[in-house]
């Protein structure tokens, strides 16, 4: 569903993502761990064009989003990442609307989508993630626990192939962080592909079924969490491991 290869992006002349390549399939759970600045979030902000990368190839589900370091037409790219949801740190939810105002802004304003079958879904996806009661509250009203689930449900309303998540719970408190990976959990079992670059390594042992170890833009180790974090291959893996768990 996800093929990149050989992606590279410097900002001046720190060079962020060195030769990155991977594949995600139909129904992953990939988690991607590593140290502070070791180019995650970038590399995730390339998937979804919020960042252009130099060179390289992207290519979702057959289609390039860059092929050989040349990006596709703006066209075509919006059709490619509207297949793809992503869920923040920082939750960003628009202040000014409710929760269901958050949740229904996207489908109506991009795909102009009917307003009874958007409540229905806009109601089934809140109920999912355990927040329906709270389907008329402000953000502000709900905890950091419940902006984030109220984030994942809002993505889940695109009907999206792919979920990416950049560090879901690391601005969570410990009694928080729970009921949102219960959430990603619950997808997983339903066989959503993820992508999640977290440092909750239970849930990148219990959870994922593949891990990379990122180390200074550099993709150092993949496997299955058992390669990574019972047999870790690389000292520098094990290193990092040592240092989180
Ligand atoms: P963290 O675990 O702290 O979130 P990360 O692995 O997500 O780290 P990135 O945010 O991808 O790391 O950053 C990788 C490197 O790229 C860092 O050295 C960072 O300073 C640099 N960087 C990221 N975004 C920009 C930007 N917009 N402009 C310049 N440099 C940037
Ligand atoms: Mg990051």
């Amino acid at each position: 569903i996800i093929k990149v290869n050989k992606l590279n992006k410097s900002f001046g002349d720190n060079h962020v993502l060195n030769d990155i390549s991977f594949s995600v399939n139909k129904g992953d759970v990939m988690a991607i761990i590593g140290s502070s600045g070791s180019g995650k979030s970038t590399l995730l902000r390339c998937l979804i064009d919020l960042e252009k990368a130099d060179s390289g190839d992207i290519i979702m589900e057959g289609k390039p989003l860059m092929e050989s370091g040349v990006y596709t037409s703006p066209q075509e790219i919006r059709a490619i990442i509207i297949r793809m949801g992503m869920v923040f740190q920082h939750f960003n939810l628009f202040p000014h609307l409710t929760v269901r105002q958050n949740l229904e802004l996207a489908p109506k304003v991009v795909k102009k989508e009917e307003p009874l079958e958007m409540n229905q879904r806009c109601e089934a996806y809140l109920n999912k993630v355990g927040l329906l009661d709270r389907i008329d509250a402000m953000p502000s009203t709900l905890s950091g626990g419940e902006k984030q689930r109220v984030a994942i449900a809002r993505a889940l309303m695109m009907n999206p192939d792919i979920l990416l998540f950049d560090e879901p719970t690391s601005a969570l408190d410990p009694e928080l962080t729970g009921e949102v990976l219960s959430v990603m959990k619950n997808l997983a079992t339903e066989h959503m592909t993820m992508v999640v670059v977290t440092h909750e390594m239970s849930f990148a042992r219990d959870v994922a079924n593949k891990v990379i170890f990122m180390d200074s833009g550099k993709i150092l180790e993949v496997g299955s969490p058992k390669d990574i974090f019972i047999n870790p291959k690389e000292p520098r893996t094990r290193e990092f491991l040592s240092s989180i768990l």
